[in-house]
């Protein structure tokens, strides 16, 4: 039996490591809150104490973690999973951080006798929890059919993208795309409100038009038009507007090192850092819409 140490059982983490529970693997979880961790006790979880008590007797770790310095933390120093983990564990990075971080945490695993592979998802909670997330995977070919079953076992489409850091490269490609969507459909259903006409028959419209997104058709910012989406359920986090921040920040910088002109995806992000600093940085990203709420101010003729 795959014995998994899972650290980082938040929003995503929780029911990803549960369907590893359900799919048959042990699963050992850690993570610095405590809340968190009951939960993963009561999903069939052993709760460790520290992220090495986790990955010390494991076969595979999984990583599920807000951030870049998190997972350098989580895998680097004293007590991390890289001097804890024996010689040989394949580790699962599945958080959405810069490339550049996984290739160099693979670089020191590699330098212990440890396997790396990133391999973000995408999705959201409702997929996580019905365990077909999108999953994209960047490593070794032979590292990505050992990573293979635990990942089957969390999502409906596994992806070998290329070699490490190239799932993350598709992960803030893919966030860039709906972190933009999000903002433009936000404002085209502030316009269509101005005039009064139908959330309901625009989104109808739209479904069928060149405007189609996927963004719109399951994560609609509008409150009562998707039973599942975020706004219907007062914006609770599903996707925390700081975390599409983190995303779109990571491909504006990613296009900056590559001198690749951006344009629209600054925009965006400047309208997710605005919303965080009005207070909803830990509301679902899609909360942008109530941010774009119209002015108080008379109209211009
Ligand atoms: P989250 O904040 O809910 O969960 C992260 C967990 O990591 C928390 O429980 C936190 O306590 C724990 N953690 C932080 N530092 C730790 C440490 N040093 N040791 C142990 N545990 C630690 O975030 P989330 O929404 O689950 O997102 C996790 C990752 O998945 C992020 O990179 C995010 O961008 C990505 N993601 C999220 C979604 C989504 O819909 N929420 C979708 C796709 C990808």
């Amino acid at each position: 039996m795959t014995r998994i140490g899972f650290i980082g059982v938040g929003t995503m983490g929780l029911p990803m490591a549960a369907n590893l529970v359900k799919k048959g693997f042990t699963v050992t979880a850690y993570d610095l809150n405590r809340e968190a961790l009951k939960a993963a006790t009561a999903a069939g979880m052993t709760a460790a104490a520290t992220a090495s008590e986790a990955v010390v007797g494991a076969d595979i770790v999984v990583t599920m973690l807000p951030s870049s310095p998190h997972v350098e933390a989580v895998y680097g120093g004293d007590g991390g999973v890289i001097s804890s983990a024996r010689a040989g564990t394949l580790c699962i990075d599945m958080s959405t951080v810069d490339p550049a971080v996984s290739r160099r945490v693979a670089g020191a695993a590699a330098e212990r006798g440890l396997r790396f592979v990133d391999a973000p998802v995408s999705g959201g909670t409702p997929r996580a929890i019905d365990g077909t997330l999108a999953i994209m995977v960047g490593a070794s070919l032979e590292d990505f059919q050992a990573a293979r079953p635990a990942l089957e076992a969390m999502g409906a489409n596994v992806i070998h993208v290329g070699p490490v850091g190239s799932g993350e490269v598709a992960k803030l490609c893919n966030n860039l795309i709906a972190g933009v969507a999000a903002v433009a459909v936000s404002e085209a259903f502030r316009i269509a409100e101005g005039f009064g006409v139908d959330p309901r028959v625009v989104t109808q419209v739209i479904s069928k038009s060149s405007g189609n997104t996927w963004v719109m058709e399951n994560m609609h910012p509008v409150a009562g038009l998707v039973p599942k989406a975020a706004s219907t359920n007062s914006y609770a986090p599903g996707f925390m507007t700081d975390l599409m921040c983190k995303d779109i920040g990571l491909a504006v910088d990613a296009a900056r090192n590559l001198r690749i002109p951006l344009f629209v995806a600054p925009a965006a992000q400047q309208v997710y850092r605005l919303a965080s600093s009005h207070g909803l940085g830990r509301k679902d990203f899609t909360s942008v819409y109530t941010f774009l709420s119209p002015s108080a101010g008379t109209a211009p003729v």
